[in-house]
């Protein structure tokens, strides 16, 4: 059989998985916990969780590290001293993978096609460890993860997916980057020499102003037909 790649790295949130926003529940437990041991809060946690949803997109798109983000939420929630649940946040986040974490639809046909054509795979996201790693494992996915937590690297810097190529000991030219974020997997895939494959959501168009993927999916499904060759 041969095969246009000879590897296939996914994304994970949105691309192999949902987490069904873990963290915020984590968040908001932890709020629970703080106002029943101490400090009464003064506000609800329906905008607790408004709080949450603000600091944890700072936390995912602008890099802060989790002592920051803890400390921001609770202080914004009228306590302090959030940076101190660190280690009971980062655990309490994992127990809750069991519970949270679903495969996309299709993934694990996907992927036993995929490893069945004896395609490399891997992952690449961007989020915390050993959370990442988790979340792939709740899916079945037992394939090398790269978490930016863990690398030190944020996609889409093109260092991350050369780091993703060198794990899976392949050229770049000969990977196939699968995601859903425009800017994040495929900007990011596109400029280290990836191809890359846009799972498209629905929920938005493909912004204009970045390069276009190498092709797009509405389902794991078509991947298998889309990255090996049916020839002999
Ligand atoms: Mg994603």
């Amino acid at each position: 059989m041969k095969l246009r790649f000879d590897g296939v790295a996914f994304d994970l949130d949105h691309t192999l998985l949902v987490d069904n926003r873990l963290e915020r529940v984590a968040l908001l437990d932890l709020i629970v916990r703080i106002d029943a041991a101490a400090s009464p809060l003064r506000l609800s946690l329906d905008r607790a969780g408004i709080v949450a949803d603000e600091e944890l997109s700072r936390y995912r798109d602008e890099a802060i590290d989790l002592e920051t983000m803890l400390r921001r939420f609770v202080e914004r929630c009228g306590g302090r001293g959030g940076e101190l649940w660190v280690p009971w946040f980062r655990q309490r986040s994992l127990d809750l993978v069991s519970r949270m974490v679903l495969p996309m639809p299709a993934a694990g046909r996907a992927l036993a096609a995929l490893a069945d054509a004896h395609l490399r795979i891997a992952a690449l996201s961007n989020g915390p460890s050993p959370l990442q790693e988790r979340k792939a494992a709740q899916i079945g996915f037992y394939y090398p993860v790269l978490a930016s937590e863990q690398i030190g690297m944020r996609k889409p810097d093109p260092a991350a997916f050369e780091l993703l190529a060198a794990t899976m000991g392949l050229e770049p030219q000969r990977i196939a980057y699968v995601g859903d974020d425009p800017y994040l997997d495929i900007a990011g895939a596109l400029e280290a020499g990836f191809a890359a494959v846009w799972f498209d959501g629905g929920s938005k168009p493909y912004p204009a102003e970045i390069p276009p993927p190498t092709a797009t999916i509405r389902s794991l499904d078509e991947l298998p037909s889309l990255l090996v060759d049916p020839g002999v």
